[in-house]
């Protein structure tokens, strides 16, 4: 529980947040001990070198250096922060206790470091800096200057104000890391959902079987191509393309084979158009594909390499290969969403009663579109 809030937690940026937390408070207790030190001139003139070496530079001498060399380790070296933190306010603490024996609850400054350190949201680093300020408390109770300002009575009581504070912060902690685990749940699930969502928004528009967009997705594509292509003047092809005598494959070979084979005619197709154009499965050995962005005579050319590829390809599984027969349609603009395609659908069975494994068009002039081709021009 506790690692998984520490990761929600950028520590880096909060020990350099609490550095200069630290810096600020060092500047504070610096400019108290200056308008104590203008005090002492007004009042107590006598003491005042006294109080300049004792209370202020001695004081700020310690803050400085512990703080120095804290920042030092940390922004210079990346030391990690929490450790030498907790020392760093503990010293700074102890530093103005120990300068003004004779103030009364200045003890209290212990709670800071602990504080301060609950930024970690980490038990462990908490109790490191109980135990760091009860030893700090207990060693300076040895000197005989504090001895002298705090009674033993009072000095149990700043022990157990530490423990009490010590087992708030750690309720604080308990709560604060039981949110951020049920915000990391949320987060999780929300995670799972938006996984799930997709695959299933892929599982709507995708066929299962080729990995090719569905029949319904073709005709999303061929609405909106349509659309653009009638408004922007952009050039559209739709190639009906089925695969020959299937049924006798399927008959002869079985329906797995039959399956294998519709497959790898799949793959052949999607990898031979470009990325402007759309294949999708129509239905059983069915393909319709949507081209654009080109002349007819590319596409027609491009149909081609696809239909050789595909009767040259040998497939183990019918020890032999299959052909297909293709209708291609240029969409002209006086015809309509459903005569495009109902038309390229004509030019298929023309294709099939032609004797199969050709492409039939009939906005090509073939014989020049061969001369071309011989010429080398597509
Ligand atoms: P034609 O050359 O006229 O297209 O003849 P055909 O046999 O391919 O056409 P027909 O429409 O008579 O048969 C299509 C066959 O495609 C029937 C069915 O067994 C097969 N088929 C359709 N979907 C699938 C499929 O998902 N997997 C397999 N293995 N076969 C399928
Ligand atoms: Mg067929
Ligand atoms: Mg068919």
């Amino acid at each position: 529980m506790i690692n998984e809030s520490h990761q929600l937690v950028n520590n880096k940026l909060w020990t350099v947040k609490v550095l200069n937390i630290y810096w600020i408070m060092v500047f504070m207790s610096f400019a108290g001990q200056v308008i104590g030190l203008i005090i002492t001139i007004y009042y107590f003139p006598y003491y005042v070198k006294e109080y300049t070496i004792s209370k202020l530079l001695i004081p700020a001498t310690i803050q400085l250096a512990a703080m120095g060399l804290t920042s030092y380790f940390i922004k210079v070296k990346g030391v990690k922060g929490a450790r030498i933190l907790t020392f760093t306010g503990t010293i700074s603490a102890l530093a103005i206790i120990i300068s003004h024996p004779s103030v009364p609850g200045l003890q209290v400054l212990m709670l800071l470091p602990m504080a301060a350190i609950l930024i970690y949201l980490d038990q462990k680093k908490l109790k490191f800096s109980l135990i760091v300020n009860l030893i700090g408390l207990s060693s300076i109770y040895l000197l005989p200057s504090i001895r002298a300002a705090v009674s033993v009575y009072e000095y149990f009581a700043y022990i157990f104000v530490l423990l009490c504070s010590y087992f708030v912060f750690l309720f604080i902690l308990s709560r604060v890391n039981e949110v951020l685990e049920m915000l990391h749940k949320t987060t999780e699930k929300e995670r799972e959902l938006m996984v799930k969502s997709t695959m299933m928004e892929r599982l709507t528009k995708i066929d299962a079987l080729t990995g090719l967009y569905n029949h319904k997705t073709f005709h999303e594509y061929l609405d909106f191509l349509y659309e653009q292509s009638i408004v922007y003047d952009m050039p559209l092809q739709l190639a009906v393309i089925d695969i020959d005598n299937f049924k006798r494959v399927n008959d002869k070979y079985g329906h797995s084979n039959g399956d294998i084979v519709l497959k790898r005619v799949a793959i052949a197709i999607s990898e031979k158009v470009t990325e402007d154009d759309i294949v999708a499965r129509y239905g059983g050995e069915e393909f319709a594909v949507l081209l654009t962005n080109k002349q007819l005579e590319t596409t027609y050319s491009l149909l081609e390499e696809i239909r050789c590829h595909i009767s040259e390809q040998f497939h183990e599984e019918l020890n032999g290969n299959v052909t297909v027969s293709i209708g291609l349609k240029h969409l002209e603009k006086h015809l309509s969403k459903v005569d495009f395609f109902d038309e390229a659908d004509d030019l298929l069975y023309r294709a099939k009663h032609k004797g199969k494994n050709q492409i039939v068009c009939d906005q090509l002039n073939l014989a020049s579109f061969n001369e071309k081709a011989l010429n080398g021009q597509h």
